[in-house]
């Protein structure tokens, strides 16, 4: 994934270093959905943030997504990992279908 030149900013401020120290204090364990469907207990090394800091424009959104509680989960390296993968195909998966939608509607159109 591309970084933001804002994000990298956001991401290297003390003030996001503290909050993601106090929130892997606060939340130790993987609180991924996986972890929680399989009642795996691994240690979370990592913050993730639930809506993407990246799916806004502005530093002032960006910010609010970036140092918003209730945004931010604990994870495991290896399911932090997962879940960008997770959320990369997903946004593939949706381009193909709008791309197969907009197909139809020129074949309903057209043809
Ligand atoms: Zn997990
Ligand atoms: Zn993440």
């Amino acid at each position: 994934m591309a970084k933001d030149a804002n994000y990298i900013k956001l991401i290297n401020t003390q003030r996001w270093r503290k909050l993601r120290l106090m929130k892997l204090q606060a939340q130790p364990l993987c609180e991924c959905e996986e972890c929680k469907e399989h009642g795996r207990i691994i240690s979370a090394t990592e913050v993730h943030h639930i809506v993407p800091v990246e799916s806004v424009t502005t530093i002032e959104q960006m910010e609010a997504l970036m140092f918003d509680w209730n945004n931010l989960m604990s994870v495991s390296n290896e399911c932090h990992a997962r879940i960008h993968a997770e959320m990369f195909s997903h946004t593939k998966e949706n381009v193909q279908k709008a791309n197969a939608k907009r197909t139809q509607r020129f074949i309903d159109k057209f043809l």
